[in-house]
């Protein structure tokens, strides 16, 4: 098999950068590498800043229905070519083909929504704020922006960041995953295709030595963060303290609660597909099950038999539910932590560690594979409850009342997602009020907020204020400017030491 190089992109063209360092690109549904990323250094890092700067002036002097032009030229090509992307996050991720077919569907969604900047940066004006006196807010981009992204939306999340960033008038520095990172350069293309000028659109591969580099870098304005909370604290501690913008959305433990009231059959669907989908790998998977009052008994035996049944096999093939994991590693990492639910007294229903990979599909019996593991009877105090395990292990936490499941859910640490499924509408209403978490769903357990709507989870789940695209997204990307006009002919003769007012 050829092992394919995937190299940065710095002013519109690939390159391998000056530093002679490179990562391996593997399959995890087959665990053959099948690429070799290139880490960038401090020089590489430095000239795709330099290259976004430069491109800069021009870029956000182009009028916003310009650049608007070249998004719905990105668009219609991302539509042309999009099976290719999701092809790529499946061999890369390993998730299954129809779940990276719809994670490049909500990123296209955020192009869309981009397309309306002219609308997006419109601004404020009131006449006549005084004699003779206007007024009005006009907002404008920052400069040099960046986007570190993570493994488990190789192409979604740098959607929720360079279509906005772009659009409004920055150039822009993609940091994406080591992981899977070809995607990146897929979308790099196609930006260039839609006739986006060199330079606005950069992508640094890397890890840890690349985003020091850009966080600390003078002319990155403003740098938005998608990965684990330790990552995200830190990087948004570092970026604040040498005055940058920054959004840090960091890692989640979302809980779904079933009222007895609830429809038990679209609970137990919801259930087995936000926890096992993606291999559990996604920031708004459920990973606890909070069932109240007689529902464990009525639904663990029915999610048992739905985990059990997973079809868990390589993503490309059409009917797998549940891909692999992304790397050993992080098969060792899950791994630890169903050992250490077990040890800590939870009762493992299905033991995910048990799955016979002879099923997954030819060629796979060197992946990564696991099947879904069950927990019941998991308590507040047990690590399988309090930290993110980021895989498909769902565990069920039993309560007597929906006071204390919400109780419960605020008591955690993260505040990402969180669902709620009953009939009642109180119930609902209460619940959305009450609960103290970013992004809700009543009846809907993955409530990913649509492109005009913005996403970021509360507590620990994100660093800084303003959430991810919609009109936040606008808004961390622009900064806002106050113009206020008088002409000769309304000015009063002589020097004023009072605080003007409106006259
Ligand atoms: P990660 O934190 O390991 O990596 C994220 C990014 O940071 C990558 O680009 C990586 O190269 C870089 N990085 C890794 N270590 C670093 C270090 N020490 N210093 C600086 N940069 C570093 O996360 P991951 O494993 O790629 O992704 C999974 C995590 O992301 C989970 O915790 C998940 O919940 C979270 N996530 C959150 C959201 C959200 O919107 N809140 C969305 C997707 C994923």
């Amino acid at each position: 098999m050829t092992i394919k190089r995937i190299e940065h992109y710095i002013n519109g063209h690939k390159t391998n950068g000056v530093a002679d360092s490179h990562q391996e690109v593997t399959n995890p549904a087959t665990g053959q590498v099948t690429g070799q990323v290139a880490l960038a250094s401090q020089a590489d890092v430095d000239s795709a800043v330099a290259a976004a700067q430069a491109a800069f002036p021009a870029w956000s002097d182009t009028p916003p229905i310009r650049r608007a032009r070249v998004m719905f030229k990105f668009l219609e090509l991302l539509n042309a070519h999009k099976d290719e992307l999701a092809e790529a996050i499946t061999r890369e991720h390993g998730k299954v083909f129809t779940d990276a077919q719809g994670e490049v569907a909500r990123g296209i969604d955020i192009v869309e929504f981009a397309c309306g900047i002219p609308q997006l940066l419109k601004g404020d004006y009131t006449e006549q704020v005084s004699t003779g006196i206007d007024n009005w807010t006009t907002r404008q981009p920052l400069g040099v922006v960046a986007g570190i992204t993570p493994f488990n939306f190789p192409v979604m999340v740098p959607m929720w960041m360079f279509p906005l960033a772009i659009a409004a008038g920055n150039s822009f520095v993609l940091k994406p995953s080591p992981l899977d990172p070809s995607a990146s350069l897929m979308m790099a293309d196609l930006l260039k295709q839609a006739g986006l000028p060199d330079g606005v659109f950069n992508v640094v591969q890397g890890d840890k030595d690349s985003v020091e580099a850009l966080i600390d870098h003078p002319d990155v304005k403003a740098l938005s963060f998608v990965g684990s909370t330790p990552i995200a604290n830190l990087i948004y501690e570092r970026g604040a303290r040498s005055g940058k913008r920054i959004q840090a959305l960091g890692g989640a433990k979302n809980h779904m609660v079933v009222m007895p009231d609830a429809n038990l059959d679209k609970a137990v669907d919801a259930l087995i597909g936000a926890a096992y989908g993606s291999a559990g790998e996604r920031c708004m998977a459920i990973s606890v099950a909070v069932l109240v009052g007689d529902v464990a008994d009525k639904i663990v035996p029915r999610l048992a038999e739905r985990a059990r049944d997973l079809k868990v096999k390589n993503g490309l093939e059409l009917d797998a539910e549940m891909g692999p994991i992304v790397t050993s590693q992080a098969h060792q990492r899950i791994t630890g932590y169903i050992e250490k639910g077990v040890a800590e007294g939870a009762e493992i229903v299905v033991d995910g560690r048990d799955f016979d990979s002879s099923v997954t599909g030819e060629g796979c019996a060197d992946g990564f594979w696991m099947g879904g593991t069950l927990f019941d009877h998991v308590t507040p105090e047990m690590t399988i409850y309090r930290e993110e395990i980021f895989g498909p292990v769902l565990a069920c936490v039993r309560v007597p009342d929906v006071a204390t499941a919400i109780q419960l859910i605020n008591d955690h640490e993260f505040g990402n997602g969180v669902s709620c499924f009953t009939e009642s509408g109180s119930v609902a209403r209460e619940f959305g009020r009450r609960i103290q978490v970013g992004m809700v769903g009543i009846n809907v357990p993955i409530p990913v907020p649509m492109a005009w709507h913005g996403f970021g989870g509360w507590k620990r789940s994100m660093f800084g204020d303003t959430h991810a695209y919609g009109e936040e997204g606008v808004r961390f990307y622009t900064k806002q400017k106050s113009i206020m006009q008088r002409w000769s002919d309304s000015i009063d003769a002589g020097a004023e030491f009072a605080m003007p007012t409106a006259k």
